[in-house]
């Protein structure tokens, strides 16, 4: 009897597990790969997340392909940086989708909608061409902020998905405690690196910069998404030198010109930092990342 009882039993979980994320209650769409990991960390197997960039990809510029308009058909939630982020290619994928993943919806998250963004504008002017006509929408580089976006995602996954709340309740509770541990971890670290002055190609690291107290003395870009003129390189030249910096930051897909062109004059080492994780990251990697950012920055200015 017991037999007859486990075995099918036995089968039944095998099957399940084999079957895997194929059969998850929710189908992710992230914009970013920190947001594809993040779903992962809180979803666990009942969510999917497909990353529509990866990380060497710059999401300022993506073209609405219809590999991604098959992909965002069949998601029930999206997760993006949003704050115009995306503004040239997710509102197109968006007209494809479901209901649930529209403005509004518990499916439709823009994360930069749930913690305060630096960097706003007065007005919106996208005119001039500038990238960040919202404020900054890199917001994935403050653990604080993933720490808060984690529960914000957990919600959002327990409303799309109610039959899952504990799962995810529980899930969110494991990422909670073990992302505060790591936090405490990189507390001496980030106050290693506070007041240390660098330039930056794009704002980009603007986030983590403000986490850790770094001093941002300028920028590559004119304007973000504006190229340097020669004036402005120039400027830019003279307060380097006279600021003491210390590293260049730039991301795998900036353009390299400019930074070695400030690097080999004022003898500043550039340093290419990666953007976010990988696109199929697995839980863990997120915290990974800030490691091995903390790591790079430490190496370049000589910390370690
Ligand atoms: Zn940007």
């Amino acid at each position: 009897m017991l037999k007859n009882f486990v075995l099918p039993a036995v089968a039944a979980a095998l099957l399940l597990a084999a079957a895997g994320p194929a059969n998850a209650a929710v189908k992710g769409f992230a914009c970013e790969p920190e947001w594809a990991a993040l779903a992962r960390e809180i979803g666990g197997d009942r969510v999917t997340a497909y990353s529509a960039t990866h990380a060497r990809q710059d999401p300022h510029h993506i073209r609405a392909r219809p590999s991604l308009v098959a992909k965002i058909r069949r998601a029930g939630l999206v997760v993006c940086s949003g704050a115009g982020l995306e503004v040239g290619w997710l509102p197109l994928l968006l007209q494809r989708g479901g209901g649930g993943i529209q403005a509004g919806k518990p499916g439709h998250l823009m994360t930069s909608g749930h913690v305060e963004v630096s960097e706003k504008p007065g007005s919106i002017d996208r005119s001039l061409g500038d990238l960040h006509p919202e404020g900054n929408p890199h917001v994935h580089l403050d653990p604080r902020n993933i720490l808060s976006l984690a529960e914000t995602l957990s919600k959002r996954l327990s409303a799309i998905d109610p039959s899952g709340a504990s799962h995810y309740a529980d899930r969110l509770n494991g990422f909670t405690a073990s992302w505060k541990a790591a936090m405490a971890r990189w507390a001496p670290r980030a106050a290693a690196l506070r007041d240390v002055p660098v330039v930056v190609h794009h704002k980009f690291w603007s986030y983590f910069i403000r986490w850790t107290g770094m001093r941002q003395t300028g920028t590559l870009e004119a304007k973000p998404g504006i190229p340097p003129s020669v004036s402005h390189l120039e400027a830019l030249l003279a307060s380097t030198l006279e600021s003491n910096v210390r590293a260049i930051l730039r991301t795998p897909y900036d353009d390299t010109d400019p930074a070695e062109w400030l690097s080999s004059r004022a003898g500043v080492p550039v340093v290419e930092l990666p953007a976010t994780v990988d696109r199929e990251a697995p839980p863990g990697a997120l915290a990974a990342y800030f490691d091995d950012v903390l790591s790079r920055l430490e190496k370049a200015i000589g910390q370690r």
